[in-house]
Protein backbone atom coordinates (compact mmCIF):
# COMPACT_ATOMS: atom_id res chain seq x y z
CA UNK A 1 0.00 0.00 0.00
CA UNK A 2 1.33 3.18 -0.99
CA UNK A 3 0.63 7.26 -1.34
CA UNK A 4 1.47 9.23 -4.59
CA UNK A 5 1.25 12.88 -4.39
CA UNK A 6 1.02 14.96 -7.72
CA UNK A 7 1.05 18.68 -7.20
CA UNK A 8 3.57 21.13 -6.39
CA UNK A 9 7.16 19.17 -5.77
CA UNK A 10 8.73 21.79 -3.31
CA UNK A 11 5.14 21.12 -1.21
CA UNK A 12 5.56 17.82 -1.86
CA UNK A 13 9.22 17.55 -0.41
CA UNK A 14 7.19 19.15 2.66
CA UNK A 15 4.33 16.79 2.77
CA UNK A 16 6.94 13.36 2.56
CA UNK A 17 8.91 14.67 5.28
CA UNK A 18 5.72 14.81 7.29
CA UNK A 19 4.44 11.36 6.03
CA UNK A 20 7.94 10.02 7.09
CA UNK A 21 7.64 11.10 11.01
CA UNK A 22 3.73 10.42 11.19
CA UNK A 23 3.13 7.90 9.08
CA UNK A 24 6.61 5.85 8.52
CA UNK A 25 4.20 2.55 7.63
CA UNK A 26 2.60 4.41 4.49
CA UNK A 27 4.96 4.71 1.92
CA UNK A 28 5.36 8.06 0.15
CA UNK A 29 6.06 8.53 -3.58
CA UNK A 30 6.32 12.23 -5.30
CA UNK A 31 5.27 12.52 -8.91
CA UNK A 32 6.36 11.63 -11.20
CA UNK A 33 8.18 8.73 -9.17
CA UNK A 34 5.30 6.62 -7.75
CA UNK A 35 7.11 3.14 -7.15
CA UNK A 36 5.28 -0.05 -8.08
CA UNK A 37 1.80 1.59 -10.14
CA UNK A 38 -0.28 -1.91 -8.54
CA UNK A 39 0.58 -0.57 -4.83
CA UNK A 40 -1.12 2.83 -4.92
CA UNK A 41 -4.00 3.24 -2.94
CA UNK A 42 -4.00 6.75 -1.93
CA UNK A 43 -3.37 9.77 -4.68
CA UNK A 44 -3.42 13.31 -3.64
CA UNK A 45 -3.31 15.31 -6.73
CA UNK A 46 -4.09 19.26 -8.02
CA UNK A 47 -4.66 17.28 -11.35
CA UNK A 48 -5.30 13.47 -11.12
CA UNK A 49 -3.03 11.85 -14.04
CA UNK A 50 -5.35 11.12 -17.17
CA UNK A 51 -5.30 7.32 -17.42
CA UNK A 52 -5.80 6.76 -13.84
CA UNK A 53 -7.73 3.92 -13.79
CA UNK A 54 -5.43 1.93 -16.22
CA UNK A 55 -2.02 3.25 -14.39
CA UNK A 56 -3.35 2.80 -10.68
CA UNK A 57 -6.25 0.00 -11.03
CA UNK A 58 -5.98 -0.02 -6.95
CA UNK A 59 -6.50 3.47 -6.27
CA UNK A 60 -9.00 3.78 -3.46
CA UNK A 61 -9.89 7.35 -2.53
CA UNK A 62 -8.23 10.48 -4.72
CA UNK A 63 -7.59 13.64 -2.69
CA UNK A 64 -7.59 17.10 -4.20
CA UNK A 65 -4.49 19.33 -2.74
CA UNK A 66 -7.34 22.14 -3.24
CA UNK A 67 -10.59 23.35 -1.42
CA UNK A 68 -12.39 23.33 -5.13
CA UNK A 69 -12.07 20.13 -7.24
CA UNK A 70 -13.23 22.01 -10.85
CA UNK A 71 -10.28 21.72 -11.82
CA UNK A 72 -10.66 17.75 -11.78
CA UNK A 73 -12.24 16.03 -15.22
CA UNK A 74 -14.39 13.44 -13.37
CA UNK A 75 -15.06 11.60 -16.34
CA UNK A 76 -11.70 10.16 -15.98
CA UNK A 77 -12.43 9.05 -12.77
CA UNK A 78 -14.25 6.12 -12.20
CA UNK A 79 -17.57 6.98 -10.60
CA UNK A 80 -17.09 4.64 -7.44
CA UNK A 81 -13.88 6.09 -6.05
CA UNK A 82 -14.36 8.97 -3.71
CA UNK A 83 -12.95 12.23 -4.25
CA UNK A 84 -12.36 14.37 -1.17
CA UNK A 85 -11.24 18.08 -1.42
CA UNK A 86 -9.35 19.98 1.09
CA UNK A 87 -10.72 21.00 4.19
CA UNK A 88 -7.97 22.43 6.59
CA UNK A 89 -7.67 24.57 8.82
CA UNK A 90 -4.27 26.59 7.06
CA UNK A 91 -6.53 27.23 3.74
CA UNK A 92 -9.43 29.04 6.13
CA UNK A 93 -6.86 31.31 7.72
CA UNK A 94 -5.17 32.20 4.49
CA UNK A 95 -8.67 33.19 3.00
CA UNK A 96 -9.65 35.17 6.44
CA UNK A 97 -6.68 37.33 6.04
CA UNK A 98 -6.73 38.11 2.29
CA UNK A 99 -10.64 38.95 2.81
CA UNK A 100 -10.34 40.96 5.65
CA UNK A 101 -7.45 43.03 3.86
CA UNK A 102 -9.75 43.37 1.35
CA UNK A 103 -12.43 44.54 2.31
CA UNK A 104 -10.75 46.71 4.71
CA UNK A 105 -9.12 48.00 2.15
CA UNK A 106 -12.26 49.00 0.15
CA UNK A 107 -13.83 50.45 3.35
CA UNK A 108 -11.10 52.67 4.50
CA UNK A 109 -10.05 53.93 0.71
CA UNK A 110 -6.85 52.65 0.50
CA UNK A 111 -6.44 52.86 -3.18
CA UNK A 112 -7.96 56.69 -3.13
CA UNK A 113 -5.40 57.59 -0.57
CA UNK A 114 -2.62 55.93 -2.43
CA UNK A 115 -3.78 57.68 -5.47
CA UNK A 116 -3.32 61.20 -3.24
CA UNK A 117 -0.19 60.49 -1.97
CA UNK A 118 1.17 59.96 -5.34
CA UNK A 119 -0.37 63.24 -6.44
CA UNK A 120 1.49 64.78 -3.40
CA UNK A 121 -2.19 66.11 -1.87
CA UNK A 122 -3.11 65.88 1.56
CA UNK A 123 -7.06 66.11 1.84
CA UNK A 124 -8.99 64.57 4.32
CA UNK A 125 -12.68 62.04 3.39
CA UNK A 126 -15.31 61.45 5.72
CA UNK A 127 -14.56 57.82 7.62
CA UNK A 128 -18.19 56.05 7.12
CA UNK A 129 -18.49 53.68 10.16
CA UNK A 130 -18.61 49.72 9.98
CA UNK A 131 -22.34 49.56 10.22
CA UNK A 132 -23.05 51.37 7.31
CA UNK A 133 -20.86 48.98 4.92
CA UNK A 134 -23.11 45.80 4.19
CA UNK A 135 -21.10 42.68 3.40
CA UNK A 136 -22.62 40.08 1.52
CA UNK A 137 -20.64 36.53 0.69
CA UNK A 138 -21.87 33.63 -1.90
CA UNK A 139 -20.87 30.69 -0.28
CA UNK A 140 -21.62 29.14 3.39
CA UNK A 141 -19.24 26.64 3.23
CA UNK A 142 -16.14 26.39 5.59
CA UNK A 143 -14.81 29.40 3.61
CA UNK A 144 -17.79 31.51 3.76
CA UNK A 145 -18.32 31.08 7.41
CA UNK A 146 -14.89 31.76 8.33
CA UNK A 147 -14.71 35.05 6.54
CA UNK A 148 -17.87 36.08 7.59
CA UNK A 149 -17.36 35.24 11.26
CA UNK A 150 -14.21 37.34 11.51
CA UNK A 151 -15.93 40.37 9.51
CA UNK A 152 -18.97 40.11 11.68
CA UNK A 153 -16.64 41.41 14.52
CA UNK A 154 -15.90 44.51 12.91
CA UNK A 155 -18.93 45.41 12.79
CA UNK A 156 -19.95 45.18 9.25
CA UNK A 157 -23.69 43.88 8.40
CA UNK A 158 -22.94 40.55 7.35
CA UNK A 159 -25.40 38.46 5.24
CA UNK A 160 -24.38 35.11 3.64
CA UNK A 161 -26.39 33.17 0.10
CA UNK A 162 -26.13 29.68 -0.17
CA UNK A 163 -27.95 26.70 -1.98
CA UNK A 164 -29.50 25.28 1.06
CA UNK A 165 -30.50 26.90 4.25
CA UNK A 166 -28.45 27.95 7.18
CA UNK A 167 -28.50 29.24 10.76
CA UNK A 168 -25.23 31.47 11.25
CA UNK A 169 -24.95 33.62 14.80
CA UNK A 170 -24.54 37.40 13.64
CA UNK A 171 -25.38 36.50 9.63
CA UNK A 172 -28.79 37.16 7.61
CA UNK A 173 -28.97 34.01 5.35
CA UNK A 174 -30.71 33.39 2.58
CA UNK A 175 -30.82 30.37 0.28
CA UNK A 176 -31.63 29.51 -3.20
CA UNK A 177 -32.35 31.64 -6.46
CA UNK A 178 -35.50 33.12 -5.14
CA UNK A 179 -33.63 34.74 -2.51
CA UNK A 180 -30.80 36.33 -4.45
CA UNK A 181 -31.99 39.45 -5.30
CA UNK A 182 -33.36 40.48 -1.88
CA UNK A 183 -29.53 39.32 -0.63
CA UNK A 184 -27.43 41.46 -3.37
CA UNK A 185 -29.76 44.76 -2.87
CA UNK A 186 -28.17 45.11 0.56
CA UNK A 187 -24.59 43.70 -0.43
CA UNK A 188 -22.60 46.86 -0.60
CA UNK A 189 -19.34 44.84 -0.43
CA UNK A 190 -19.65 41.01 -2.43
CA UNK A 191 -17.40 38.12 -1.95
CA UNK A 192 -17.83 35.46 -3.88
CA UNK A 193 -16.64 32.46 -2.17
CA UNK A 194 -18.80 29.77 -4.50
CA UNK A 195 -17.51 26.65 -5.72
CA UNK A 196 -17.39 26.95 -9.55
CA UNK A 197 -20.33 24.44 -10.97
CA UNK A 198 -22.02 24.09 -13.86
CA UNK A 199 -24.99 26.24 -11.75
CA UNK A 200 -22.74 29.21 -10.39
CA UNK A 201 -20.47 29.60 -13.81
CA UNK A 202 -21.05 33.05 -14.81
CA UNK A 203 -23.10 34.29 -12.11
CA UNK A 204 -20.77 37.53 -11.75
CA UNK A 205 -22.48 39.01 -14.89
CA UNK A 206 -24.75 42.04 -15.56
CA UNK A 207 -27.63 40.89 -13.93
CA UNK A 208 -26.17 40.41 -10.77
CA UNK A 209 -24.28 43.39 -10.80
CA UNK A 210 -27.20 45.58 -11.68
CA UNK A 211 -28.86 43.85 -8.46
CA UNK A 212 -26.54 45.66 -6.05
CA UNK A 213 -26.88 49.22 -5.08
CA UNK A 214 -25.15 51.23 -7.08
CA UNK A 215 -21.33 51.81 -6.19
CA UNK A 216 -20.70 48.48 -4.79
CA UNK A 217 -17.44 46.74 -4.74
CA UNK A 218 -16.72 42.75 -5.66
CA UNK A 219 -13.99 40.65 -4.68
CA UNK A 220 -13.66 37.84 -6.55
CA UNK A 221 -12.18 34.56 -4.72
CA UNK A 222 -14.24 31.69 -6.23
CA UNK A 223 -12.81 31.16 -9.86
CA UNK A 224 -12.28 32.93 -12.80
CA UNK A 225 -15.01 31.03 -14.04
CA UNK A 226 -17.72 32.57 -11.77
CA UNK A 227 -16.82 36.35 -13.72
CA UNK A 228 -18.14 37.84 -17.13
CA UNK A 229 -15.17 39.77 -17.41
CA UNK A 230 -16.94 42.15 -20.28
CA UNK A 231 -19.91 42.60 -17.93
CA UNK A 232 -17.47 43.61 -15.14
CA UNK A 233 -15.95 46.18 -17.49
CA UNK A 234 -18.89 47.69 -18.36
CA UNK A 235 -20.30 47.79 -15.00
CA UNK A 236 -17.28 49.39 -14.07
CA UNK A 237 -17.38 51.80 -16.71
CA UNK A 238 -20.74 53.00 -15.45
CA UNK A 239 -20.15 53.39 -12.00
CA UNK A 240 -22.19 50.69 -11.01
CA UNK A 241 -19.69 48.86 -9.66
CA UNK A 242 -16.87 51.32 -7.81
CA UNK A 243 -14.38 48.48 -8.01
CA UNK A 244 -13.37 45.04 -7.95
CA UNK A 245 -10.80 43.04 -6.05
CA UNK A 246 -9.51 39.83 -8.50
CA UNK A 247 -7.77 36.81 -7.11
CA UNK A 248 -8.54 34.55 -10.21
CA UNK A 249 -9.03 34.96 -13.61
CA UNK A 250 -10.45 33.24 -16.50
CA UNK A 251 -7.36 32.64 -18.04
CA UNK A 252 -4.68 31.70 -15.21
CA UNK A 253 -1.49 33.34 -15.39
CA UNK A 254 -3.93 36.48 -16.95
CA UNK A 255 -2.57 36.96 -20.54
CA UNK A 256 0.07 40.38 -21.12
CA UNK A 257 -2.36 43.18 -22.39
CA UNK A 258 -5.52 42.10 -20.74
CA UNK A 259 -7.31 45.17 -19.73
CA UNK A 260 -7.43 44.09 -16.07
CA UNK A 261 -3.75 45.02 -15.70
CA UNK A 262 -4.08 48.74 -16.02
CA UNK A 263 -8.00 49.19 -15.02
CA UNK A 264 -7.65 51.83 -11.98
CA UNK A 265 -10.36 50.18 -10.42
CA UNK A 266 -9.21 46.87 -9.97
CA UNK A 267 -7.32 45.44 -7.79
CA UNK A 268 -5.25 41.72 -9.34
CA UNK A 269 -3.44 39.26 -6.84
CA UNK A 270 -1.99 35.89 -8.65
CA UNK A 271 -4.42 33.44 -7.12
CA UNK A 272 -2.58 33.66 -3.81
CA UNK A 273 -5.51 34.47 -1.65
CA UNK A 274 -5.11 31.14 0.22
CA UNK A 275 -3.17 28.15 -0.08
CA UNK A 276 -3.09 24.63 1.35
CA UNK A 277 -0.56 24.41 4.58
CA UNK A 278 1.21 21.30 4.47
CA UNK A 279 1.45 20.68 8.06
CA UNK A 280 -2.30 20.94 8.56
CA UNK A 281 -2.95 18.91 5.43
CA UNK A 282 -0.53 16.55 5.95
CA UNK A 283 -2.93 15.95 9.64
CA UNK A 284 -6.25 15.89 7.67
CA UNK A 285 -4.90 13.76 5.23
CA UNK A 286 -4.07 10.78 7.25
CA UNK A 287 -6.75 11.37 9.49
CA UNK A 288 -9.22 11.01 6.38
CA UNK A 289 -6.67 7.28 5.71
CA UNK A 290 -7.78 6.44 9.53
CA UNK A 291 -11.18 6.56 8.67
CA UNK A 292 -11.13 5.13 4.76
CA UNK A 293 -9.40 1.88 6.72
CA UNK A 294 -11.94 2.10 9.48
CA UNK A 295 -15.06 2.29 7.45
CA UNK A 296 -15.81 5.76 9.10
CA UNK A 297 -17.17 8.40 7.04
CA UNK A 298 -14.91 10.51 4.96
CA UNK A 299 -14.23 14.41 5.81
CA UNK A 300 -14.43 16.80 2.67
CA UNK A 301 -16.51 14.26 0.62
CA UNK A 302 -17.73 15.47 -2.76
CA UNK A 303 -21.16 14.64 -4.02
CA UNK A 304 -20.42 14.31 -7.60
CA UNK A 305 -23.84 15.55 -8.58
CA UNK A 306 -23.54 18.51 -6.97
CA UNK A 307 -20.20 19.09 -8.52
CA UNK A 308 -18.83 20.34 -5.09
P1 LIG B 1 -17.76 24.52 0.46
O1 LIG B 1 -18.10 23.37 -0.40
O2 LIG B 1 -17.50 24.31 1.91
O3 LIG B 1 -18.92 25.62 0.36
C1 LIG B 1 -19.54 25.96 -0.83
C2 LIG B 1 -20.69 26.91 -0.53
O4 LIG B 1 -21.27 27.34 -1.76
C3 LIG B 1 -21.83 26.21 0.24
O5 LIG B 1 -22.37 27.10 1.18
C4 LIG B 1 -22.85 25.90 -0.84
O6 LIG B 1 -24.19 25.86 -0.40
C5 LIG B 1 -22.67 27.10 -1.76
N1 LIG B 1 -23.15 26.79 -3.11
C6 LIG B 1 -22.71 25.84 -3.97
N2 LIG B 1 -23.45 25.85 -5.10
C7 LIG B 1 -24.38 26.83 -4.93
C8 LIG B 1 -25.43 27.32 -5.74
N3 LIG B 1 -25.70 26.80 -6.95
N4 LIG B 1 -26.18 28.31 -5.25
C9 LIG B 1 -25.94 28.83 -4.02
N5 LIG B 1 -24.95 28.42 -3.20
C10 LIG B 1 -24.18 27.42 -3.66
O7 LIG B 1 -16.50 25.24 -0.23
P2 LIG B 1 -15.37 26.15 0.47
O8 LIG B 1 -16.04 27.19 1.30
O9 LIG B 1 -14.33 25.31 1.11
O10 LIG B 1 -14.68 26.78 -0.82
C11 LIG B 1 -15.44 27.55 -1.72
C12 LIG B 1 -14.61 27.89 -2.94
O11 LIG B 1 -13.62 28.87 -2.63
C13 LIG B 1 -13.78 26.74 -3.52
O12 LIG B 1 -14.58 25.87 -4.31
C14 LIG B 1 -12.78 27.50 -4.37
O13 LIG B 1 -13.37 27.75 -5.64
C15 LIG B 1 -12.63 28.83 -3.62
N6 LIG B 1 -11.29 28.91 -3.00
C16 LIG B 1 -10.39 29.81 -3.52
C17 LIG B 1 -9.12 29.93 -3.00
C18 LIG B 1 -8.18 30.97 -3.49
O14 LIG B 1 -7.01 30.95 -3.12
N7 LIG B 1 -8.63 31.91 -4.31
C19 LIG B 1 -8.69 29.07 -1.87
C20 LIG B 1 -9.72 28.21 -1.36
C21 LIG B 1 -10.97 28.13 -1.92
P3 LIG B 1 -24.68 24.78 0.69
O15 LIG B 1 -24.10 25.27 2.00
O16 LIG B 1 -26.13 24.89 0.65
O17 LIG B 1 -24.12 23.45 0.26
Amino acid sequence: MSFLYKADPVRGAEWARLFAEQAPDIPFHCWPDYGAAEQVRYLAAWLPPENLASQFPNVEVVFSVGAGIDQFDFSLLPPDIPVVRMIEPGIAVGMVEYVTHAVLAIHRQSHLYARLQREQRWQEHPIKPAASCRIGVLGLGVMGQSVLSKLRDFGFPCAGWSRSAHALDGVDCYAGEDALPAFLARSDILICLLPLTQHTRGILNRKLFNALPAGAAVINVGRGGHLDEAALLEALASGQLSSATLDVCEIEPLPAGHPFWEHPNIVLTPHIASMTQPASAVEVVLDNIRRHQSGQPLIGLVDRSLGY
